[in-house]
């Protein structure tokens, strides 16, 4: 069984330095997925996806930091003390944001699994036509 989640549900990085709340796009936790781009299956994540206009940074949003490659479309932020990915801005709609399932309280992505993975090495902007 899924944990709950809310509207608004809290989230923090590792540290506490960056607090939010989320309020996932429908299908809340069914959402959460893998990907396996060069960044995404180095750094591990099981993300799930933000409605629009929902994150709101209670705390932090000073300390993180922000790393981009390739295109530079996506915007990959993390604390900056702790190093936890928080969230993201998404390539393949910057528009919307994916978030660590892991930074959302009282969720342990170890129950999630198996989710779907995302062909990230044949990322749909790369793809011709
Ligand atoms: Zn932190």
């Amino acid at each position: 069984m899924l944990p709950e989640i809310r509207d608004a549900h809290p989230a923090r990085c590792h540290c506490g330095a960056v607090t939010f709340e989320v309020t996932l796009a429908p299908g809340g936790l069914a959402t959460a997925a893998r990907c396996d781009c060069s960044f995404c299956r180095r750094r591990g994540a099981m993300v799930v996806t933000a409605a629009p206009g929902g994150l709101r940074f209670l705390s932090g949003q000073d300390r993180l930091t922000l790393y981009q490659f390739g295109t530079g479309t996506a915007e990959h932020h993390f604390c900056s003390i702790c190093g936890i990915y928080t969230h993201h801005r998404r390539r393949s709609d910057p528009g919307q944001f994916g978030v660590n399932v892991a930074c959302l309280e009282g969720v342990n992505p170890r129950f999630l699994d198996p989710v779907p993975w995302n062909d990230g090495v044949n990322h749909p902007s790369d793809r011709k036509g």
